[in-house]
């Protein structure tokens, strides 16, 4: 059956007008579900019961189950199991202006970058709209403060599950749903070139990160299979495209991995790439993981790294770590939970 959290407000307006009733009663469910947080159809009072016997015939109202919680100080991790028995997870990193959740967009991932945990199970499915709003809204619940930052970084490539994403989008947006501002809301992608484009039309301001990690095509091969499919010369002048139609600014993610990709001259080069375009870097210090051998940078060459950016006028920032002891790099606790 399908899930009533898969739906917009207009999609339920829709279904109540096709089944004889009112139009406003499409309000006053997504205010039952998302202000009041109901768990069960029967605490419904203002709707007849009639209409509510049809909706309960047609969509569950069932929550996810939360498997394992793993808290450290400012960083809490939440293992989900779906209705079918998948694993997947979400990350909750509480900064000074607010709660922000990482979640994962499907079970699996099939972009293989090299050093990502999560790509090491194939793609099983992608996600319903519904699983990925109740990431959401069962660790807001079990938290009991609001989340306020979404960022679409877990398990998965975003972009190879285009519309139930912008289906949550539309719903988590909304001000009748979680109210989560778009400005508030980051879509990270490896590179999806077609998807960037077709996102550059959507109308709500979300950021975009992209996930970059190599300044040029030879090393980029190496780590992220994708580039041989949508290689930098494709990749950047979407990304133009992207920044021409809305006006925003473009966040690139750069892991650096010991030896690979973490030179002075790979600085130089990725200053060069970038020099155009409205963006930030955001460097990331590699989260070591047991079955990848891929090894962290030392803070010292991450600092050059950083500093060679910088004189060359580029907008950048070293990513604030969260939760290196409680395997909170993507992919890490289902692979614990599920020995893969
Ligand atoms: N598929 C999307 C979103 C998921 S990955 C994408 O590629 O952007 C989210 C981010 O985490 C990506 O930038 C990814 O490269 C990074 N990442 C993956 N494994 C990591 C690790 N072990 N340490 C640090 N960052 C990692």
């Amino acid at each position: 059956m399908k899930s009533i959290y898969s739906l917009t407000l207009e999609e339920m307006e829709t279904y109540f007008i096709k089944h004889g009733s009112k139009k406003f009663h499409a309000d006053q469910l997504f205010s039952w579900l998302y202000e009041k947080r109901i768990k069960s159809y029967d605490e419904i009072t203002n709707i007849k019961k009639d209409v509510l016997s049809t909706i309960e015939n047609d969509y569950s109202i069932q929550p996810l189950k939360i498997v394992d919680v793993q808290e450290d100080v400012d960083v809490c991790k939440y293992l989900f199991e779906l209705n079918d028995g998948e694993h997947i997870e979400a990350v909750l990193m509480r900064h000074d202006y607010g709660n922000s959740v990482c979640i994962s967009s499907q079970v699996g991932c099939n972009m293989g970058c090299k050093f990502c945990e999560s790509g090491r199970r194939k793609k099983v499915r992608n996600l319903e709209t519904y699983e990925m709003v109740l990431q959401l809204l069962m660790i807001e619940e079990l938290l009991k403060k609001r989340i306020s930052h979404v960022v679409v970084m877990g398990i998965g490539e975003p972009f190879d599950n285009y519309e139930n994403l912008i289906q949550f989008f539309m719903i988590i947006n909304h001000p009748k749903g979680l109210a989560i501002g778009a400005r508030h809301i980051t879509v990270s992608t490896c590179g999806l070139v077609p998807k960037i484009l077709e996102f550059s039309n959507f109308p709500l301001q979300i950021n975009l990160a992209i996930s970059l990690h190599a300044p040029n095509n030879k090393l980029r091969n190496q780590i992220m299979p994708i580039n041989k499919v949508y290689p930098l010369e494709e990749l950047i002048p979407a990304i133009k495209t992207y920044l021409k139609k809305t006006n925003r600014r473009v966040t690139f993610e750069y892991i650096l991995l010991k030896d690979v990709n973490d030179s002075e001259e790979c600085a130089l080069e990725l200053a060069e790439l970038v020099k155009e375009i409205n963006c930030y870097i955001n460097l990331i210090p590699y989260n070591e993981t047991n079955n990848i051998d891929f090894k962290r940078t030392k803070t010292v060459q991450i600092m050059r790294f950083y500093d060679i950016l910088k004189k060359n006028n580029i907008n950048v920032t070293i990513r604030r770590e969260f939760g290196s002891k409680i395997s909170a790099a993507c992919g890490q606790l289902r692979s614990k939970k599920e020995d893969l």
